[in-house]
């Protein structure tokens, strides 16, 4: 990733790609006290969108506060940011990065005035969960690492330290043959994906885990206000596991991952066994609105 052409918005300047370094002292690699986002740029018929930046970038700012963390920057002028990041790349469609984080000033867990510094890098990225997966649904495994407790690490901010987590999760679930982990709360019931909300349908009504220890996800709650228009009924509840072996259809969400349909949970078919039509039609919503072929929910898009 640090090898490449592009430039990276650091502390307000754009930098060369190569030379958007840190030392090794920085505080937030030591003990992982950092915020970051994840956001997707899409190529319109009317130029590069930017798909949900104001409530990113909301986040972004949110999750700071939670950490206690300054933030030096307006949530304008981050957003103005992340515009000027894929401008200047010259990217048609991007993932963007921006990520929060505590400099070299001092170490140790007592660290006071510690200057909090924020990147913003692009790139161009596919499908996180695999092209062919956004059809056809991906194969889950149940994690044996539970989703933090909500009083230990902080579930409504989007924190760096805690993603050691999802990635614990998540390599145990690739190596064992699986595409995704699904992760329990600290009470057994389910949280979320790796780096993705949850979804079942059964009976034609859609179901979502309350947000107790799950992201409030963006393209989460992208999908309830399709329910709402589409008149789905959606609900949010406590969910266990079994309810998802026996849902009709189970989706996860992300800004990443998309709108992809789940086809297995350890090793029990999914309803039977393929995208189904509830998914299916809130998917393709999504991706007509991502890719700016629907005309409601203008304030969505952000040109570039
Ligand atoms: N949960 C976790 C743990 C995530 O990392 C993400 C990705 N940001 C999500 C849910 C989905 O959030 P969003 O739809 O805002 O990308």
């Amino acid at each position: 990733m640090a090898d490449r052409d592009g430039l990276i918005w650091f502390d307000g300047e754009l930098v060369d790609w190569r030379d958007a370094k840190v030392h090794v002292l920085t505080h937030t690699l030591h003990y992982g006290m950092g915020v970051f986002e994840g956001v997707r740029a899409y190529n319109t018929d009317r130029g590069t969108a930017i798909f949900r930046l104001q409530d990113h970038t909301k986040r972004l700012c949110r999750s700071a506060k939670i950490l206690g963390m300054p933030m030096p920057y307006t949530e304008e002028q981050l957003s103005a940011a992340q515009i000027q990041v894929v401008r200047e790349n010259k990217l048609e469609s991007a993932y963007i990065r921006p990520v929060v984080f505590y400099g070299s000033e001092a170490m140790g867990l007592h660290a006071h005035d510690l200057t909090s510094h924020v990147a913003i890098a692009a790139w161009t990225w596919g499908s996180y969960l695999g092209e062919e997966n956004i059809t056809r649904g991906i194969r889950v495994k149940t994690s044996s690492f539970s989703r933090h407790h909500v009083n230990s690490a902080m579930t409504k901010a989007k924190a760096n330290g805690p993603y050691f987590n999802s990635m614990l999760a998540v390599t145990e679930a690739n190596k064992a043959g699986y595409d995704e982990a699904l992760m329990l709360d600290c009470n057994g019931f389910v949280s979320e994906g790796s780096g993705e909300n949850l979804f079942i349908v059964r009976d034609g009504v859609l179901y979502t885990p309350d947000l107790t220890s799950a992201l409030d996800g963006i393209t989460r709650r992208t999908i309830m206000t399709y329910a709402d228009e589409m008149g789905i009924e959606c609900r949010e509840k406590s969910i266990t596991r079994d309810e998802v072996y026996i849902a009709d259809e189970a989706f996860l969400t992300g800004t990443a991952a998309e709108v992809t349909p789940m086809r297995e949970l350890d090793d029990r078919t999914i309803g039977e066994g393929k995208r189904g039509p509830i998914t299916e039609a809130l998917q393709s919503r999504y991706f007509d609105q991502v890719s700016g072929r629907r005309d409601d929910h203008a304030d969505w898009l952000t040109f570039v």
